[in-house]
Formats: C-alpha cells, sequence, structure tokens
C-alpha cells in the first residue's frame, strides 16, 4: 500500500535532479508535471535555471514530455512550446494512460523512463502504478512562499517593535 507514495527519489526541484545520474540509469525519457514543478501554480514563467537544466537534458539526449492535469491547453502549451517539448494536457494522472501516453509519445518504456512530480496521490502514485520510476520535487510554491513566511515574520517584528516604541514614549498631556 504505501509502496505506492513511496519515490524512488526525491530532489529539492527540477533543476537539482543530476542529468548525469539520469544517464549513469539509462534513462531515455522523463514525464514531468507542470504545475509547481516546472513552474509556480498556473504561473507562465519558467525560471532561468529550469530553462538551463531543459538545454542540458536536450545535451544529453534525453527526452522530455509534459504531462499535466491541468484543463487548460493554452497554459500547458505556452511552457511546452517555450521549452521545446512536447505535451499531454488533462492527463487524468494516476491513471495509467496518463503515462501511457507520456511514453508513447516519448518512444521510450517502463525501463527507462522517469516519472517527476510534485504530488504524491497523481504523480508518484500513477508513476509507481505502471512500475516506473518516479522522483518526487518539493512544489515550487512552498519554496517560495516559504520565502514570504519569513518576510512576514520580520514584518510582524517590526510591528510589534514600533507598537513598543510608541507604547514607551511618554504620554502627551491630555487636553483638561
Ligand atoms: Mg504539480
Amino acid at each position: 500500500m504505501f509502496e505506492l507514495f513511496t519515490p524512488t527519489f526525491q530532489a529539492n526541484s527540477l533543476d537539482s535532479i543530476s542529468i548525469e545520474r539520469l544517464v549513469q540509469h539509462g534513462i531515455h525519457g522523463l514525464i514531468i508535471d507542470l504545475d509547481n514543478t516546472m513552474t509556480p501554480w498556473n504561473d507562465l514563467e519558467v525560471g532561468p535555471k529550469v530553462v538551463a537544466w531543459f538545454e542540458k537534458l536536450q545535451a544529453a539526449e534525453i527526452k522530455a514530455c509534459v504531462v499535466s492535469n491541468n484543463k487548460k491547453k493554452q497554459r500547458v502549451a505556452v511552457v511546452a512550446e517555450r521549452l521545446g517539448i512536447p505535451f499531454v494536457f488533462r492527463a487524468t494522472k494516476p491513471r495509467r494512460r496518463a503515462f501511457r501516453a507520456g511514453m508513447e509519445i516519448l518512444g521510450t518504456g517502463k525501463e527507462d523512463t522517469v516519472v517527476i512530480g510534485d504530488q504524491l496521490f497523481t504523480d508518484i502514485m500513477g508513476g509507481n502504478r505502471l512500475g516506473l520510476s518516479t522522483i518526487l520535487v518539493l512544489p515550487i510554491s512552498e519554496r517560495e512562499y516559504f520565502g514570504t513566511r519569513v518576510m512576514r515574520r520580520v514584518e510582524r517584528v517590526m510591528i510589534w517593535l514600533m507598537k513598543r516604541f510608541a507604547n514607551a514614549k511618554p504620554h502627551s498631556p491630555k487636553a483638561h
């Protein structure tokens, strides 16, 4: 039961996955999730590190295909086309057919395809069901929100200090 939700590997981010190791493992195809794996949720921007990672991937002759449950074709297409890779939208992960569709596009099999995504119940479970290797990455938005959370904390401390400072001031004499 738990094996279904256990990724083969874990990584902090897509671009931190070692392409050399993928080559060493004889991997020829990647099925990659879109939202929170390649871009922040529902965002069109692909970070420079991700772009560089895909260039390196191409140089290593590993093919990639975006397989996204996102229902908006245009949203998935824009990102995939920017990176020059094929895509499947409205993929219905964790259903096996979503991953089969990806492998068909890639022309790869169970032995040489890896699924990469940020969600256990769609990406990891789906890939595992089909017997593929899976890599779980931390969701991009949470990574970004971490920075936001830190800033909010700093803000709260500032507000607290300001209030204290204001309270410490001698009370202005009340008008009679
Ligand atoms: Mg995702």
